[in-house]
């Protein structure tokens, strides 16, 4: 196909990064930018208008201008492709008023097609996408919201988590990972802390000068360092596929967050783990933050999201199956990719009666009130409150005083996730039908035993191939660092992990046999071939 394909993405560093990878691999890719001064843009622009560029990266801030407008209408255009789409849509989670500009694409170029690609859309989200880029009958595809080679934990957080991670970490020697981290000081602190491990960790938060965050990803795309802790202004677009593991150490805002964060291990399809740890108070924080944004659909929007989130945490279903639910997509359980999957089930209980004496709780109250307050019935506490509205006088008064406060928010969680409990209008605790069903005796409830009860400290379990040498992968992946630093380029963008271990494990002795190995074409054999080979030779 000749003529040129518009590509706009949101970010610098990530078009920087996907324009270096195409050249590696022989395409003609080049981007526009900020970054570049006039002299550069006119020789690309000179380039352009003589067919030697087949793919073209802008940043939507370039549709204000209308001579570039102009210039585009002047080339051959194939089409546009809009990265990351949900950033046109204020229901996203990433929204960016430039995006907005884009409706100018349909106006302007009535016959380019435009093609629109997200990881993380909503059927809404993705609607709005359509009615902001004005697409007439666009056809619509939707992959499934399944990412089997991502093995999914979650753990209550004890105290900061810090020993929870480091013990995840022992799993993960050399191989690099993000931790996402609440705030730029949390960030810098869990940094010193791996550090003082014997972990070579660096922060990055939208706080630290530009050039100490380039500097910090570069050093992580090179493998020279091994972890970075950030916060979600760190990854987005992040081209790096050999990233074996992400972890949480608060609970994230939105499903999307999250999802795309995860998103962002096992690029290449090895499996990868991800971590989440979250505590109750997260989600306490979180919305202590909403409560402070005016009355808007936004700010309900935002409550539902964090709610949403926390169902995620403390679930005992399938955690996939729950993802790809939120994206309206349906999956089957994943039983070999997720805690809840793949764990010897504990002990569960049955709280059957207990759910019941909740649910009545809520019913007798009139379902107007939060979960706080239902427990302070249940467990009969004079505050004035329930004695103003008479419900010290109610047959569930004090009918739960035994148990700890605690204790009562666990059956509510349970039945939050179960839907057996919805949220009404102010917070208050509304039975649906599931619940219904559970007073009349027509469903039973369980919980994990280990739920009621502070945990123990466990193991993690991670999940490698096993069939590599990883001696011979470390020095393969010592080679390719090494020519990352010479050519000043990403280590995974010379060769991805993907075919250093498969080098490793057919140990190619010349070139035919070098070029069988996935990720290795033609061009990145003539560029990187002999030395590899020279190493493999070298190895016996
Ligand atoms: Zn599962």
């Amino acid at each position: 196909m000749d003529g040129v394909t518009v590509v706009v993405s949101p970010l610098l560093a990530l078009m920087y990064d996907q324009v270096m990878a195409l050249k590696n691999n022989g395409v003609k890719a080049e981007m526009i930018s900020s970054m570049q001064n006039e002299e550069e843009i006119a020789t690309i622009r000179q380039r352009l208008l003589d067919s030697d560029i087949k793919l073209l990266y802008v940043a939507p801030e370039r549709f204000a201008s209308f001579e570039f407008i102009n210039f585009l209408k002047s080339l051959k255009l194939n089409f546009f492709v809009i990265d990351e789409a949900h950033c046109v849509s204020e229901w996203g989670h990433e929204f960016r008023v430039d995006y907005r500009k884009l409706n100018l694409l349909r106006e302007n170029f009535p016959s380019t097609s435009i093609a629109a690609f997200t990881a993380t859309a909503t059927p809404k989200v993705a609607e709005d996408i359509i009615h902001a880029l004005t697409l007439e009958n666009p056809v619509e595809i939707r992959g499934k919201v399944f990412r089997k080679n991502l093995h999914i934990s979650v753990e209550p957080r004890e105290k900061d988590g810090r020993t929870q991670l480091l013990e995840f970490l022992k799993n993960f020697k050399n191989e690099s990972g993000i931790v996402y981290a609440f705030s730029r000081k949390q960030t810098e602190a869990v940094a010193v802390f791996l550090h003082t491990n014997g972990i070579k960790a660096r922060a990055f938060h939208a706080g630290l000068p530009s050039h100490v965050k380039e500097n910090t990803f570069k050093a992580f795309v090179r493998d020279e360092i091994q972890v970075v802790v950030a916060t979600i202004a760190f990854g987005m677009g992040i081209d790096k596929s050999n990233i074996r593991f992400v972890v949480h150490m608060n609970l994230p805002k939105t499903i999307e967050n999250y999802y795309q964060e995860i998103g962002r291990a096992g690029r290449d399809g090895l499996d990868s783990d991800v971590l989440l740890l979250y505590s109750g108070s997260d989600v306490v924080m979180q919305r202590e933050f909403i409560e402070q944004l005016d009355e808007s659909p936004y700010k309900q929007n935002a409550f539902n999201k964090i709610e949403q989130m926390s169902r995620y945490a403390t679930m005992e279903e399938c955690r996939h199956h729950f993802i790809a639910s939120y994206f309206e997509d349906e999956i089957e359980n994943c039983k070999t990719a997720c805690d809840n999957c793949t764990e010897v089930q504990g002990e569960k209980t049955d709280i059957t009666v207990d759910a019941q004496k909740f649910l009545s709780a809520v019913y007798r109250t009139n379902q107007s009130f939060g979960q706080a307050y239902v427990i302070d019935v249940l467990r009969g506490s004079s505050v004035q409150k329930i004695l103003d509205n008479g419900h010290d006088k109610l047959s569930v008064y004090a009918i739960g005083a035994e148990k700890s406060k605690t204790y009562w928010e666990r059956i509510s969680e349970r039945l939050m996730e179960l839907g057996a409990l919805k949220r009404g209008e102010f917070r208050s605790l509304v039975l649906d039908n599931v619940g219904m069903r559970i007073l009349k005796n027509d469903l039973k409830v369980s919980i994990k035993e280990e739920r009621l009860h502070i945990k123990a400290k466990k193991e993690f379990v991670v999940h490698k191939d096993e069939d590599v040498d990883s001696e011979v992968f470390e020095k393969l992946r010592a080679l390719r660092a090494q020519i990352a630093k010479e050519e000043n380029k990403p280590a995974y963008i010379i060769f991805g992990d993907k075919t250093l271990k498969e080098m490793a494990k057919l140990l190619p002795k010349n070139k035919e046999a070098m070029l069988h190995v996935s990720g290795v074409g033609e061009v990145k054999f003539e560029r990187y071939g002999e030395q590899f080979l020279e190493l493999l030779q070298s190895i016996n």
